[in-house]
């Protein structure tokens, strides 16, 4: 099971009237509800996080693992997708990685990009979309963990 995972406006909501608080690594803290969120879906389904948000090139995979981990998030294995060199918005970008590795179903989509209301049905379906200003919350993760159950048992792919 592969959680794909934005930052920006999921686990660090936009607040447009103050500014962020950084920790020590240089990056965003993220908010406790968006912790406690993103742990319940991990502690439930076991998933592995691939990194879809637009800061996924700027750090390696070791410096992402202790970001995760210092913002108190238990995880198992981090990849990203590869580093968007042709301006892709965030469905194009998701839609070319699924082709190329031949994703079938065993995986759901937490963002707040709009561009992915454009995705095929298929791919909606497995979408849970982010507030930005909100981001990912506790009525979410049970969202996303009915989804993850629809998927293993192969209602969603039918
Ligand atoms: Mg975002």
């Amino acid at each position: 099971m592969l959680i794909f995972l934005d930052i920006d406006g999921v686990m660090v909501p936009a607040n447009s009237w103050r500014k962020p608080e950084f920790l020590e690594d240089g990056f965003p803290a993220f908010s406790k509800g968006a912790v406690a969120a993103l742990n319940k879906i991990i502690t439930a389904s076991g998933a592995d996080l691939v990194l879809i948000t637009s800061h996924k090139a700027k750090y390696s995979i070791e410096e992402w693992e202790n970001m995760f981990k210092r913002r108190s998030i238990q995880v198992n294995k981090i990849t990203t997708l590869p580093n968007n060199n042709d301006y892709l918005n965030r469905k194009d970008e998701l839609l070319k990685w699924f082709v190329a590795e031949e994703i079938k179903g065993n995986f759901i989509i937490i963002d707040d990009d709009k561009s992915l209301n454009g995705l095929p049905d298929f791919f909606k379906r497995k979408l849970i979309q982010t507030s930005a200003l909100v981001g990912l919350t506790d009525y979410l993760a049970d969202v996303a963990l009915t989804i993850i159950e629809q998927s293993k048992s192969g209602i969603a792919s039918k």
